[in-house]
Parts: C-alpha cells; structure tokens; sequence
C-alpha cells in the first residue's frame, strides 16, 4: 500500500482489515433507476438520476474559490436538461458532446427547464447495459475519494469472507434466538454492497445490537472483576459513622446540601463494605463535590488509611489542597502538596513522610504517580476533573496500594444523562449532586452576533470598572485556516482597541505550565482583569471576582464544553454573565439556545447527547477505534436497553464466558480491546 493511503486510512481510524470492513457507510446513494427527463417531478425532493446523452457541452473558467464552470445539455428521448458542474476543470477532458452519461444531482426549475447540478456522473459506454447499483457513502479524508474506499472496503470484505475463522460470530446462539438477527458474515456483506435497502436495514439492525451487546458485556465482566478484587478494610460499624458524621459537619465552615449529604452517605456506605468502592461523582460545577472528598478521607484516614487525591493542573492542585487541608488540619489529619514544581528538599521530604505513613492526605498532580512516590497504606484515590486523566494514568495511581485495590472515587462536572450514566457505565456507582449550595445567582446567558463585538466588550469594560474581572475565550491559539478567532490575534487586537488601557493577559495550552500558573496566579489576585485564552481555563479554576465569560465563535464548541467555560464565573456573590458570540441565524448557532435557557447541566449534558450521539460521556475522550460504529445511543436506546438485558443475563449464567455457547463472544473479546472506554471511567 502506498505511503500516503496508509496515512490517509490511518487518519480515518483504519489499521488493519477489521478495521476496514468495519468502517461502515453512513448513508446510500441510489444510482438505480434513472429517471426520465420528462417525468421529472416539478419540485424534486433530493437528488434524481438522469441517463442520457450529451448533445452539448462547455467549460469557462471562472476567477475566484469556484475556478471552472462546466454545462451540457443532456437529452434522454424525452426530455432535454441543463446540467451544471462547478469548480471541475478536468471535466473538459472527461466530457465530450455524444457521450452517454448517467447523472446524479439536485434539479430546479428554471425558465430554459429543468437544470440539474451535478452531484456525481460516470460515462456509460455505448452498448453496455446501464446497471447502476446503492452506493455506499463512507466517511472520508481530504484526498481519499468514496471510490477509492469502496474499492478497498470491496476487497477487505471479500478477503474476510474467504477466510472462515475471521468472522467469528460473536454473539451466542441463545441471544440470537427469537431475534431474527441476519448472520454475521451476511451482515458484513450487506452493510458494503446491498442489493437492497432492506437489506442494508437487517444488516444494521443486527450490527447495532451488536455494539451495545460487546460494550455490555465488556462492561458487566469488568464489573464482575472489580467486584471481586480485595478492598481496604474500613468496616466501621453504623454508631462510629455517626460520630464521624458529627465531626465532619462540626469541620466545615457552612452547612452541606440535601444532596451532598446524600452522596456522602452513598460514598461512605461503598467505603465501609466488602467490595472496593469504584464511583463516578457527578455534579455541576460549584456544587461542592470537594466537600464530599474530605467526608470520603476522613473515613479513610479514621480507617487508617492514605488519600491520594489527583488533579489536573498545578493550579487546581494548590486550589484544592488549600481548601482541604484548611479544613482536615482542624481534625488532626497531616497533608502535603505534591506537585512539580516543589523544591527537591521539600519534595523528598513529603516522599519520607508519605512512605513512612506520617502523611494521611496528600494532594498533587500527576506528579503522583512517578516511580519514587510510595505510600505506607494507600486506601482511597481521589481524581478530579476525571476525563483529564488517561487510563494509564489513573490505573498507575491506584496501583500505588499494596495488597488490595483501593477505594476509587472520580470526580466530573460533565453532567452525563441519568439514565445513560446508570446503563453505559454500568461497572461504576454513580452518585449525583443535583443542587447547588444556597444563595448562587445563576449566571444570565446571552447568544449574540459577532456583530454584537462592540456592545459586548464595553460591557466587559463596565464591569472591569465595577472592580470585576473577565474571561475571553477564543477557539484557536493562532491564526489558522479555520475562520476562527485566535487568541493571539484577539488578544493584540483587544490591547489596542475595545479594551485598551485595561490589563489584559493571554493564556493557552502552548505555553509552559509555569507561564500559564504565573499568569493565572496574577488574574487569581487581581492584577489582570480580562484574561484572554483558549479553552484551558475550561478546568475549575476558582476566580470568584470574575464576573463575565465570553466566548468567540462559540459555535465550533460542544454545549457541554460551553457549559464547563460558563461555570468558571458565578463563583463568588456578584451577578455574572456569560456571552456566546456566534455566526448568526446559522443551525450551529440555534443548538446554543438551550444555554440561555438553562444552568442545568444535565439539560445541557441531554441535549449534547442528542446532537452527538453519545455525547461527551463523563468527558471520556472517545478514541477512534472504540466509539460506536453504527449506534447512536439516543436514537438506538431501546435497542442498547435490551442488548444489555441479554449481555447481562449471558455474564451471570457464564461469568467467565466459559461455556461452548460462548465460545465466538470469548474469543471476540479477547480479540479486540473492546474495553478501553469502559477502563477509561475506572
Ligand atoms: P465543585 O463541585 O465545582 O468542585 P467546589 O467543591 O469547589 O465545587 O465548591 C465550590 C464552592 O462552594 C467552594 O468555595 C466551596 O467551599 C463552596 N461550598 C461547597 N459546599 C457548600 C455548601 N454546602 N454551602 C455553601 N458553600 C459550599
Ligand atoms: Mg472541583
């Protein structure tokens, strides 16, 4: 294979013949049956087909984006149409006058009749016996064209059908039954090359079940697993909670929420069984999900127990170690920072400590799991902002207990649907903060025109004068070929316009994470009053004074991502504002209506999911190979349900998929790494 299609393949997700053959077409074009220029509807819906012949045909050049313009007329017998291509200059040596054509586009009406643009055409040789078929449309890369992939896709598809080992049928006999479920090998070639739309519709059917039924089953062994593996022993006995309880609330400064309380009690209650506790802990930001930490390491810690508890970024580290240590320093539990940019003296010193079990929590960033941090007895690993971690990472910080998996709790603020939480992330507990402390003001929400620039930054220049502080995030960091603003250019721009004698600041990913802590630290104390950056002030940084939050080109981010930039003001008791500048009137812009109406994460978390299928689940980055192919967790949910249902009653009756029955499900799994989005939330 030549170098620049292997890179193109592999920027599709495509590695080896599996993946091809699993690189399914998203819609078909049907090249049957063209239709007769006379009887073409008045106002076709949708692309027609046409066969006939050309009896004229020109090309002019044009100046600008389009570059060439070529017409023909077209004449089958009964009719004559105009049929128009733009921007393809090697038609002039493909199209000649008397050639037959077939022919694919949208048709208007026009005053000289029906003229088609064309969509696709290919020359029909005299003589041959015009056959057209459904054509699979893939998803595709710049410079790899649909032919050229169904070419390929044709011929992996007969290789692993030649080769009867290479589709194993993964799902049992017992879960086919009663399901009219098409054979896999049959599904495999439908889903290429229909003969009919039917078909195409069985072999989807089947192949959704498919996804959810392998992601199900991954998901209830893994659960199985962890359910099965030794935990710290923190057995306190229901009058000690209660003490603990007391002592708790007597350490915080304000009294915890209906909702707080709840996920504490759930927290503590997993703490204490026989079983490791692995749970995902939602809740919006600013609902006090730190709080239900310390609640979580104090048990630990009265257990015996370590803590560790990760977070992303230095700052959020320090953010969090301060708040925590203010309040378990007053019961008596010793922690430390452990973070990067320590000094080597202080840093070897917390090591001693935390090996020696003289530290009891210790809070850092990834700087936690490097080889040299031992812990005496590490019973609970705490991560926050959870999707900013990989899997490695997270794993490599639980492995820091010995003898036992530790407790596990993870922390987003990426609100995931009920409903899907509970049923995608089956091998995690979920607990749900849905209340924010008292006396928040929402943050009031505004979609506006780029027009609108002006208006909004003398806004952001009265609220500087009020004292406030303001965030301007922008997509890119530099001038890119996306007509994006970048934060580079804005921020030159706003220094010498809109903003002008204010202290503006830049901050973006690509500077070193000391520059990015120098500048946050002096937007945290004051100094700066409009920071100018990309989305890396997505994650909780804590600026209270902040009080405006505006987004350019708001409409290149996901709602959930909006939502996420939106919390980092509203934080102390001024009212806030957050301003989503985007294209107006467009469909992009309409989907950020919902954010004017609603500070409810799990309102903006569903409607995500609804546009993208699967969202942006707890912020799992979906890497290319373990997304679903063909099902769409909304539209499909029915389908998932009842996959599940199955995988679930297959994992209990056979929970090392031992039995015969099955054999291709074992062997499935075994080959693929279906799980790695299940071990990405664990
Ligand atoms: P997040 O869930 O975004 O991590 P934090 O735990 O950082 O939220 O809490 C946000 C702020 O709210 C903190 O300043 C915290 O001290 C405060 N807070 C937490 N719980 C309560 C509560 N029950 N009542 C009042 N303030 C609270
Ligand atoms: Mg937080």
């Amino acid at each position: 294979m030549k170098p620049v299609l292997a890179a193109q393949l592999d920027r599709l997700g495509i590695a080896t013949v599996r993946d091809l053959v699993r690189h399914y077409p998203t819609r078909y074009d049907d090249l049957r049956a063209p239709v007769k220029i006379a009887d073409l509807p008045l106002a076709p819906d949708g692309e027609v087909n046409v066969l006939g012949v050309i009896t004229r045909i020109s090309h002019v050049r044009l100046r600008g984006r389009v570059r060439s313009k070529s017409t023909a007329v077209v004449e089958d017998g009964s009719g004559l149409l105009q049929a128009v291509w733009f921007g393809r200059p090697y038609l002039m040596t493909q199209l000649k006058a008397g050639m037959r054509v077939f022919l694919r586009g949208r048709v208007e009406r026009t005053l000289a009749g029906p003229r088609m643009s064309v969509g696709q055409h290919r020359a029909v040789e005299d003589g041959e016996k015009f056959e057209g078929d459904l054509e699979p449309v893939y998803p595709l890369t710049a410079g790899l064209t649909n032919r050229t992939l169904r070419r390929l896709i044709g011929k992996g598809v007969r290789v692993t059908l030649a080769d009867p080992a290479s589709v194993i049928d993964p799902l049992p006999a017992g879960v086919v039954a009663g399901r009219g479920f098409v054979d896999a090998r049959w599904a495999l070639r439908a889903i290429h090359e229909p003969k009919d739309m039917e078909e195409t519709e069985r072999a989807r059917h089947r192949l959704i079940f498919e996804e959810f039924f392998l992601l199900a089953v991954s998901v209830a062994l893994r659960r199985a697993a962890i359910k099965a593996e030794p935990a710290p022993v923190m057995r306190l006995g229901r009058q000690a909670l209660a003490g603990l309880e007391s002592e708790f609330v007597a350490l915080l400064p304000f009294r915890l929420t209906i909702a707080q309380r709840r996920v504490l009690a759930e927290t503590w209650s997993d703490m204490t069984g026989r079983a490791p506790m692995n749970r995902l802990l939602q809740g919006d930001v600013g609902s006090g999900k730190t709080a239900v930490a310390a609640g979580a390491m104090l048990l630990a810690v009265r257990a015996g127990y370590q803590t560790a508890f990760m977070a992303p970024t230095e700052i959020l580290a320090q953010q969090q170690f301060a708040k925590l240590d203010g309040q378990l320093s007053r019961a008596g539990i010793r922690s430390a920072l452990l973070v990067g940019g320590l000094r080597r003296r202080t840093r070897d010193l917390v090591l001693d400590e935390l090996k020696a079990g003289a530290i009891d929590v210790v809070v850092g960033t990834h700087a936690l799991i490097t080889d040299d941090v031992e812990f005496a007895k590490l019973g609970l690993v705490i991560i926050d902002e959870q999707h900013r971690f990989g899997v490695l990472q997270r794993a490599a910080l639980r492995a820091k207990a010995r003898g036992h998996t530790p407790h596990t709790l993870v922390m987003t603020a990426t609100p995931i649907p009920r409903t899907l939480a509970q049923s995608v992330y089956a091998d995690l507990d979920v607990s749900i903060i849905d209340e924010l402390p008292p006396g928040r003001l929402p943050v009031k929400t505004y979609v506006r025109p780029a027009s609108a620039k002006p208006k909004i930054f003398e806004f952001v220049r009265e609220q500087v004068a009020a004292g406030h502080q303001a965030f301007v995030v922008c997509p890119a960091i530099e001038e890119s070929e996306r007509a994006v603003h970048s934060a580079e250019e804005e921020a030159e721009r706003l220094r010498a316009e809109e903003l002008r004698g204010l202290r503006v600041a830049l901050v973006h990913g690509r500077m070193s994470s000391q520059e990015k802590d120098e500048v946050m630290r002096l937007f945290g104390d004051g100094f700066i009053q409009v920071l100018i950056s990309t989305t890396v002030v997505e994650v909780g940084v804590d600026i209270p004074n902040a009080t405006v939050m505006v987004v350019l080109d708001a409409h290149v981010f996901g709602l959930a991502q909006l939502h996420q930039l939106r919390g980092r003001v509203g934080r102390g008791t001024a009212k806030s504002y957050c301003i989503l500048v985007a294209v107006d009137g467009a469909d992009e812009t309409r989907r950020l209506d919902v954010l004017e109406q609603t500070n409810d994460g799990f309102v903006v978390a569903e409607e995500d999911l609804k546009i993208r299928g699967r969202g942006d689940l707890g912020g799992v980055r979906q890497h290319g190979g373990d997304d679903f192919k063909l099902a769409h967790l909304i539209r499909d949910f029915p389908v998932f349900l009842e996959a599940k249902k199955a995988a679930e009653s297959v994992v209990v009756a056979d929970p090392h998929l031992r039995k015969p029955a099955n054999k291709g499900l074992a062997a499935h799994l075994a080959s693929v790494d279906h799980d790695t989005m299940i071990k990405a939330t664990s």
